[in-house]
């Protein structure tokens, strides 16, 4: 798990480690796609690395190397998420529930069984409901001793303001166009120069672009909205024949977004934010099992408002 771009992040986790200053709750926020969990991963490795910690029972303080071995037993525990100090945590359909968050509480009460403290990740920390999000705050109200969470949200706003206010924030920058390049790389996955730079430097927002998305989106999509007047009729043929293949649902949309953003950048007009807005809504609506087709009408008849 070599970590492309983010040191001054990673850096800074190392410095609060070294320096016995590692609060009881961090948040990662950024854009999506440009690392946030690969780095948790990394800095849970970092922390149960076999190579650097010291004998227990009491190996504090942490002395964490600036890279894990990534070959020792705690080192693929943690990429499998399988170690029993590490909880990882993600939404399923779009939630995070309470009793999630019971268990995890009730887990975390416990001592560490190896490491010398207990990690967990809540990734996309904004799915969790009104519900969790109070049995969360108790827990980072009154954290157990040799605890660690880590909250993973592009869309802290979302988020319970007495959450946020608990939590260190680490930001995260979206990578240089050349990092975003090698990890697409790395995956295996395009390296269409144009679609590097309109990934935004988020690399998993560029993996999730495929030719056929692109070509969609510039070739029939894009053109009725540069037209005067507006072919909706197009757009809806458009709609029924990207409705049945989903693979394509979220790439379409993320360029869209990506389209819409630059509109937003070079004028912002409000009418422009709310067509913004509707593409984001769009993407939760299909996450929520919506019907693709009417989600790509309604969202295209919006778009051409
Ligand atoms: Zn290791």
């Amino acid at each position: 798990m070599h970590i492309l771009g983010h040191t001054k992040t990673l850096s800074h986790l190392k410095q609060l480690v070294q320096s016995s200053q590692l609060p009881h709750a961090l948040l990662f926020t950024g854009p999506t796609g440009i690392g946030k969990k690969l780095v948790a991963h990394h800095f849970v490795q970092t922390l149960f690395c076999e190579k650097q910690t010291t004998s227990p029972p009491h190996p504090s303080p942490l002395t964490p190397h600036s890279s894990p071995c990534e070959n020792c037993k705690n080192c693929l525990r943690v990429a499998n998420r399988q170690h029993p100090d590490l909880f990882w945590i993600e939404p399923e359909k779009d939630l995070i529930k309470i009793d999630t968050i019971r268990n995890l509480k009730n887990s975390l009460a416990l001592k560490p069984y190896e490491a010398p403290l207990k990690i967990a990740i809540i990734v996309d920390a904004h799915c969790l409901n009104i519900a969790a999000s109070n049995a969360l705050l108790k827990t980072l109200e009154e954290p157990p001793p040799d605890t660690v969470l880590i909250l993973i949200s592009s869309t802290p706003h979302q988020l319970l303001k007495t959450i946020l206010s608990r939590c260190q924030k680490i930001y995260f920058s979206p990578l240089s166009a050349e990092e975003t390049r090698e990890v697409v790389r790395q995956k295996g996955g395009k390296i269409d120069p144009t679609l590097i730079l309109q990934s935004g430097g988020q690399p998993g927002l560029a993996l999730s672009f495929s030719e056929e998305a692109c070509e969609i989106v510039k070739d029939k999509i894009l053109p009725v909205f540069d037209a005067q007047p507006k072919d909706l009729l197009t757009l809806f043929s458009v709609a029924e024949e990207i409705a049945p293949e989903e693979e394509l649902h979220k790439p379409i949309l993320n360029l869209l977004l990506i389209r819409w953003k630059e509109k937003i950048l070079a004028n912002p007009l409000a009418g422009e934010v709310k067509k913004f807005d509707a593409i984001e809504q769009a993407l939760r609506r299909l996450d929520h099992y919506a019907n693709p087709l009417l989600t790509f009408e309604n969202l295209f008849l919006n778009l051409c408002l």
